[in-house]
């Protein structure tokens, strides 16, 4: 029984995972989470940043079931190891290319294909940056996107922190444990800012404001031991236009967040923003088999745990869609009968 079908994929049954997860923020650990115990076997790409961006983070305080807070690596080392207790299999590599155009689905990292049946994408989303080329040469010399990274390095030293929302807020709080003082530089005199950070906030001795300016250059030179450092910023007022020089040490940005959405462009529907499109309450994509949740879908709720709860919603979409269209596997007379060959392939376009 030679069967030779048009578009047949030649590939062995155990090659092909049933569920591949990019991702491992609170939404990728809690869809592994869900799909590991529906025995799934879900495999979970870690990525750049392993545990996401929660690892960037200080304490989280608004996390149900943690009642005095837990810091963000803890809670996604917590989050990794649930998913692992029940099978998940978490590789620390990135994915590089992805092909959607049929099922399987082929994932390639670097030089490793994996196949699967279905992909829930949880890739999450990164600091926004002022895109300064003065930004860009002091990066990782002074100016940083992250103050839980980098806070340390500033002790009793001062510090700009730019934005007006809750990262900023959060930020400058935080860097008030090591810096001298930490002065907010936001763009306008209203704040998006929660009330209760804002506040909190306010109520610092050590956080100075600048309203209504923006940096529209950052100035450095090299010490005396040949490394490159910040001294200053260039401040405009966004009203008045004027300029002038502020001295400081560092430069924390925290204007947002953009998703990280790139591998996936033109290949899946997305809104202007580069988020990936869900239909409804679902996680369902334009492409059946293929699942999205997360800070990579979500520009309004944005919180681990509304990431977390996306990614249960995933978990569940994935295993009902695979329960309802399953590939078509036939056999193949080979030596070993363990070799099971697909045979057909499933329309996939919703
Ligand atoms: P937001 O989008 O809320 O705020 C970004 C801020 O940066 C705004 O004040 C914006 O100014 C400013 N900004 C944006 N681009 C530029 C630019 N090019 N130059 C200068 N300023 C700029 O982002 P956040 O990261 O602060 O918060 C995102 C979400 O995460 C929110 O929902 C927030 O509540 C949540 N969050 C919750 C935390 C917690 O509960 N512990 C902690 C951190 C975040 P403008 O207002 O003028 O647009």
């Amino acid at each position: 029984m030679q069967k030779k079908k048009h578009n047949t994929t030649h590939l062995k049954r155990h090659d092909v995972h049933q569920v591949i997860i990019i991702g491992s923020g609170p939404a990728g650990f809690t869809a592994a989470l869900y799909t590991a115990r529906a025995n799934l076997s879900p495999i979970l790409f870690e990525g750049d940043q392993p545990g996401g961006q929660l690892t960037i983070t200080t304490e989280v305080e608004n996390y149900p079931g943690f009642e005095h807070g837990i810091q963000g690596p803890e809670l996604m080392e917590v989050l990794r190891k649930q998913a692992q207790r029940f099978g998940t299999v978490s590789k620390f590599e990135t994915i590089t290319a992805v092909d959607l155009s049929k099922r399987p689905f082929t994932i390639t990292a670097g030089d490793k294909k994996y196949h699967t049946e279905s992909l829930i994408i949880a890739t999450g989303a990164r600091a926004k940056l002022l895109n300064l080329p003065s930004e860009e040469l002091y990066m990782g010399y002074g100016v940083s996107a992250c103050a839980t990274c980098d806070g340390f390095f500033f002790k009793n030293q001062d510090v700009l922190v730019v934005g007006g929302g809750d990262t900023a807020m959060e930020e400058s709080n935080y860097l008030t444990r090591f810096c001298s003082s930490v002065t907010i530089v936001h763009r306008r005199d209203e704040f998006r800012a929660s009330k209760i950070m804002f506040d909190r906030a306010k109520a610092n001795p050590k956080i100075h404001w600048r309203t209504n300016q923006e940096i529209i250059e950052v100035l450095g030179n090299t010490d005396e031991r040949g490394r490159k450092v910040v001294t200053g910023a260039v401040l405009r007022n966004t009203e008045t236009g004027t300029t002038e020089t502020v001295p400081t040490n560092g430069i924390f940005i925290a204007i947002g967040h953009a998703p990280n959405t790139e591998l996936f462009r033109g290949l899946i529907d997305m809104n202007d923003h580069g988020y990936i499109e869900t239909k409804g309450k679902t996680s369902f994509t334009n492409i059946a088999g293929v699942f999205a949740c997360g800070d990579c879908q979500d520009h309004v709720y944005r919180q681990a745990v509304t990431a977390a709860g996306t990614g249960c919603i995933a978990a569940i979409d994935a295993e009902r869609w695979l329960e309802a269209n399953p590939l078509i596997y036939g056999y193949e007379p080979t030596n070993d009968v363990t070799d099971i060959i697909m045979e057909a392939e499933i329309p996939h376009h919703a």
